[in-house]
C-alpha cells in the first residue's frame, strides 16, 4: 500500500519519548521551551508558542488579534475547514476570497477587488488567514501592503509550509504577518503526533497567546503575601503541548532539512515524469521556495479524476483530494454560502488529486505511482 502522506519516525523519537516518560515532567517542563526556541530560531521569529494542534493555534491567534462578534475573517475556500472555523469560534463572520488557478492560493486581484468593495460597504475584514496551499507561499508582500492600506491583521496558515522561504525569510518569520501557524499532525511535513505552533514578532501578542493557551491565567503572582497566588485575567483554554509531544518535535526539527530535500527531490521527479501526461502540474512561485507538502495534479474533468482515484486505489495507491471547498460544506451552506460563490475554487476542486508525497516514499514506489497513473489515463 502506498499512502499519500506518512510520518517519518525512528529510534531517535522513540528514545526521546522514553526519556521524557522517565523524567519528572510530562507536561510544563523544559522540553516545550526547547522546542519553541528551536522553531523560533529556525524561522527567525522572535517568539514561538507551542500548542496542542494547529486548530487551537488558529483559535488563540484570532483571539490574540482581538477578533470577536461583529468582526469579519476572510480566508481561502481551498483549505482545511480549520482555517475558517477559527473565526466562527470567536463569534465572527467568515467569508472567502476565491483562489488563483495557478498558485491555488488566494487570488491577490480578487482580494484587492473584494477589499475595495468591502471598504465602500463598511464590511472590511479584521483578519485575513492566508493559507500557503501545498507549501507554496502566498504573495506575502502584496498581502502585507493591502493589510496596511485596509488595516487588517494577517495570520499565515502555514500548516503545509514549514521549511519554505518567502524572499530571504523562512516561512514563520512573520515579516508580513502578525502570527504564523504550523501543524504537526502526522501527515504534515514534520510531526509531534498532534501539535501546533504559533510564531510572532510582537512581545505583546506572544504574552496574549501564552495566557490564552493556559486558561487566561498569568503565571506570576503579584501578591507578596500570597505566594501561591495566580490570576485569571481573561477566558482562556488548556491548549498546551505536552513534554512527550515536544520531545518528538525536537527530534523532527533536526530532520526537517532532510525531509524538505527528499520532498523536493520527489517533487522534481514527478514534474519531469508527468510532463507528458494530460495533467495540470503544480507551479513554483516567484521569489519564494516551496517546501512542498502536497503534489496536486488537476485532471481533465471530474469523471477522469474519479477514474484515476479508483484505478490507483485498485493498485493499492491511496490518493486524496485537497480540499472540498469550505463554503460547500453543509455547515457553511447553512450559513448562506452556495455553489457558484467561488467558481475558480469549485472548478479546481472538480479536477484536483493529491499524489503520494512524503519522505518515506521510495523512488520505486514513486515510479509505480507514475506508471499506474499513466495506465489510468491511457
Ligand atoms: C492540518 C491543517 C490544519 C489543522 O491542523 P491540526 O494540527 O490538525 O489542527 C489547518 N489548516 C491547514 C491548511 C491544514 O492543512
Amino acid at each position: 500500500m502506498i499512502p499519500y502522506g506518512k510520518q517519518s519516525i525512528d529510534t531517535q523519537e522513540i528514545n526521546a519519548v522514553s526519556e521524557v516518560l522517565k523524567s519528572d515532567w510530562l507536561t510544563q517542563g523544559p522540553t516545550v521551551p526547547t522546542f519553541e526556541r528551536t522553531i523560533s530560531e529556525y524561522c527567525n521569529a522572535n517568539h514561538a508558542i507551542a500548542v496542542s494542534n494547529a486548530t487551537s493555534a488558529l483559535h488563540i491567534a484570532c483571539l490574540a488579534l482581538s477578533l470577536g462578534p461583529n468582526d469579519i475573517l476572510w480566508t481561502s475556500p481551498i483549505s482545511f475547514v480549520a482555517s475558517a472555523n477559527c473565526g466562527l469560534y470567536c463569534g465572527a463572520k467568515v467569508d472567502f476570497v476565491d483562489i488563483d488557478p495557478i498558485s491555488r492560493n488566494i487570488s491577490i486581484q480578487k482580494l484587492q477587488e473584494k477589499l475595495r468593495l468591502a471598504k465602500q460597504n463598511n464590511s472590511l475584514p479584521k483578519i485575513l488567514v492566508a493559507v500557503h496551499f501545498a507549501g507554496r507561499p502566498c504573495d506575502m508582500h502584496a498581502i502585507g501592503e493591502l493589510s496596511t492600506r485596509y488595516n487588517f491583521s494577517v495570520i499565515e496558515d502555514a500548516c503545509h509550509a514549514i521549511g519554505g522561504t518567502y524572499g530571504k525569510q523562512a516561512i514563520g518569520s512573520c515579516e508580513y504577518s502578525d502570527i504564523t501557524v504550523f501543524s504537526f499532525h502526522p501527515v504534515k511535513t514534520m510531526t509531534t503526533a498532534e501539535g501546533g505552533v504559533a510564531t510572532c514578532r510582537s512581545e505583546e501578542i506572544k504574552n496574549r497567546l501564552e495566557r490564552l493557551r493556559s486558561h487566561g491565567i498569568d503565571k506570576q503572582s503579584v501578591r507578596h503575601n500570597e505566594p501561591w497566588n495566580y490570576e485569571q485575567n481573561e477566558l482562556g483554554y488548556n491548549y498546551r503541548m505536552s513534554e512527550v509531544h515536544a520531545a518528538i518535535g525536537v527530534c523532527q526539527m533536526k530532520k526537517l532539512p532532510g525531509f524538505v530535500d527528499r520532498r523536493q527531490y520527489l517533487f522534481d521527479r514527478y514534474q519531469k515524469r508527468l510532463a507528458e501526461l494530460d495533467v495540470k502540474l503544480p507551479v513554483e512561485g516567484e521569489s519564494s521556495f516551496s517546501a512542498w507538502h502536497l503534489f496536486v495534479i488537476e485532471l481533465a474533468n471530474s469523471e477522469t479524476r474519479l477514474h484515476c482515484y479508483q484505478f490507483l486505489r485498485e493498485h493499492s495507491i491511496y490518493t486524496q483530494v485537497h480540499y472540498i471547498p469550505i463554503h460547500l460544506q453543509p455547515y457553511y451552506q447553512r450559513l448562506g454560502f452556495k455553489l457558484g460563490d467561488f467558481p475558480v475554487a469549485e472548478s479546481y476542486y472538480q479536477k484536483a488529486l493529491s499524489l503520494p508525497l512524503h519522505p518515506e516514499l521510495s523512488d520505486d514506489d514513486q515510479d509505480t505511482v507514475i506508471e499506474v497513473l499513466a495506465q489510468a489515463l491511457s
